[in-house]
């Protein structure tokens, strides 16, 4: 054995309770974390011959990196859509590396890692009150997830026209149908060879809406003209947390032909409250969902799942299935992972995500997504009050999305760079209805009423800060 492995193995204590000490260190100071890095120069390093072991690597890389992390995980870090680390589910991550299981089937006798997962996407099935009939598995985010969604979706449209994408590559042309889909869902269009831009644009409703137009929707499914297509609908808008009515669309089902895809990354944990279920009403009916863990549900990165009807299962195993031979097998009972999803090999991603679901259950998820919520409410109470702020939509949930009132981009740019820049507060620029606008987005459980006004306060000083 090479001597500093030995040496390391033989201090692995030591080891691990530096990182733990320095672990607890950080979570224990994020509120005082800096939320934008600081100017500094990198150089980068050359690999070396001789290690230098594990402790001076710590040392190497505090003296290098550590000052420079941001409190990404904090409570005012409210850009894009950044969740944090609820306590279970760094024990869970700790645990997922340390066991270092790569879930994929419980034929194989290898191990039992992929219960682990099976039970967790029941757990969460619990929590959104879907039904047993999804089958689901976790990837990296909810853009691997809309991926794998809409790579069953594409082989779905492929069979409904007699043809089989997944072997023999795509021919026609495949259509779709979308109001505001998600950047990433586009991506994976282009991943897809499907292309980010052939899609039909759904209207939205009138009314400082971003959810789909019935009426236009009804009109552009009658034109395809019986042709089996995709839908790719919202639970939640990045820019102003909107939804599509899944109820109307649901009944759509009978007389059209198409796969109903539901991208709900954040939005669907608008279930998880008595408050907001009403929005997500009528989306068990869906054909697929994606649900991004590493924003509400606060695990650490990198962390998704996807929800596809059960039904659909030998078409998801034509899509991905890793195996040259053709026969597919009997899906429930040979069932492996490696054949449903785009990756092969996996760490235990599930752990993360079953620690913090079994210690905080039902209720504890409730009151993360309350929270949020109220605190974006009150941001923006105090944004539309504010003679020099403009909200640029209602707060339906949990993203406030503004600008500055009779202001142009310049401007505008130029005060969130201010903003961040303080290190107090981090928030994304968007555009919004062709304005230059900001977003924050509440999903991090350790957020309090006092961070919002910090917050407040944040934005009065970023207007004069020069
Ligand atoms: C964040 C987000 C995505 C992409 O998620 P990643 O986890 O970054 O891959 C997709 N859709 C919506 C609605 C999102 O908010």
């Amino acid at each position: 054995m090479n001597e500093q492995l030995k040496y390391d193995l033989e201090h692995l204590k030591t080891l691990l309770e530096a990182v733990k000490h320095q672990g607890l260190d950080y979570l224990n100071h994020l509120n005082d974390r800096p939320t934008s890095k600081k100017d500094s120069e990198l150089e980068f390093s050359e690999l070396r011959e001789a290690g230098i072991g594990g402790l001076e690597a710590l040392n190497l890389f505090n003296k290098k990196f550590e000052n420079l992390i941001v409190g990404a995980p904090g409570p005012r870090y409210l850009g894009y859509v950044i969740g944090g680390t609820t306590p279970a589910s760094i024990m869970g991550d700790w645990l997922a590396t340390v066991y270092d299981q790569n879930p994929q089937t419980i034929n194989a006798q290898g191990d039992i890692s992929m219960l682990i997962e099976k039970e967790t996407i029941r757990l969460l099935l619990n929590l959104f009150r879907l039904p047993d009939t999804f089958l689901g598995g976790f990837v990296t985010g909810a853009t691997m997830s809309n991926f794998t969604c809409l790579g069953v979706a594409r082989q779905w449209v492929g069979k409904e026209k007699g043809l089989d994408f997944a072997k023999n590559g795509l021919s026609g042309d495949i259509k779709i149908l979308s109001a505001v889909p998600h950047s990433s869902s586009l991506k994976t269009l282009s991943m897809l060879g499907m292309g980010s831009t052939n899609f039909e644009k759904v209207k939205v409703e009138t009314g400082n809406r971003e959810s789909i137009c019935m009426e236009d929707l009804l009109l552009k499914m009658e034109q395809l003209n019986g042709q089996p297509f995709i839908l790719i609908s919202s639970a939640g808008t990045v820019n102003t947390a909107d939804y599509d009515d899944f109820k109307a669309i649901s009944k759509l089902r009978k007389k059209h032909n198409f796969w109903w895809h539901i991208d709900g990354a954040f939005g669907a944990f608008a279930a998880c409250s008595p408050k907001y279920q009403h929005l997500v009403k009528g989306w068990e009916h869906a054909d697929s969902i994606t649900i991004d863990c590493h924003k509400w549900l606060n695990v650490p990165y990198d962390s998704a799942v996807f929800l596809i009807k059960e039904h659909h299962n030998v078409l998801q195993m034509e899509t991905f299935q890793n195996s040259n031979a053709p026969y597919l097998g009997n899906p429930k009972e040979d069932f492996n992972y490696l054949n449903f999803l785009p990756e092969n090999s996996r760490r235990l991603r599930a752990l993360p995500a079953w620690f913090s679901l079994t210690a905080y259950g039902k209720n504890g998820y409730r009151d993360i997504v309350e929270n949020s919520v109220t605190l974006a409410k009150r941001l923006g109470e105090a944004i539309d009050k504010s003679e020099v702020f403009e909200l640029l939509a209602p707060v339906r949930l949990n993203n406030v999305c503004f600008t500055l009132n009779g202001k142009e981009k310049n401007e505008v740019v130029g005060f969130l760079k201010r903003l961040n820049q303080a290190g107090k507060v981090y928030m994304t620029p968007t555009m919004y209805n062709n304005r230059h606008a900001i977003r924050a987005s509440f999903v991090n459980w350790r957020t309090t009423s006092e961070d919002v006004e910090i917050i407040i306060d944040e934005l009065q000083k970023a207007l004069t800060n020069d």
